[in-house]
């Protein structure tokens, strides 16, 4: 085995080892404002129940194709999130109803 196809270097999601385009992610403790790394491993966690903060001990990397659906499926999330307020403006006369 190569030394850049380590598993350390393998995307955490789907195990792709790609080591020229895989891309590691940096956890800071940074909070406000948060880096994009950050928001990316937070979506992991809650979506996934992967816990990327052991940088050590397990991979934090990912391949190009599952940062670029992380990144859309965060935006996804923001979008159902607006689209469910609208939905509750909508519902509240209802519920004034009965
Ligand atoms: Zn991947």
């Amino acid at each position: 085995m190569k030394n850049n196809s380590h598993w350390l270097n393998w995307c955490r999601l789907c195990a792709k080892d790609d080591a020229k385009s895989n891309v590691k992610l940096q956890r800071s403790e940074q909070t406000c404002p948060q880096t994009w790394d950050n928001v990316l491993i937070g979506a992991i966690r809650k979506y996934f129940e992967v816990h990327m903060i052991l940088e050590d001990e397990f991979s934090s990397v990912l391949c190009t194709e599952c940062y670029t659906l992380i990144s859309e499926l965060i935006d996804f999330a923001e979008h159902v999130t607006k689209v469910q307020a609208i939905f509750e403006v909508k519902l509240k006369p209802i519920c004034n109803w009965m």
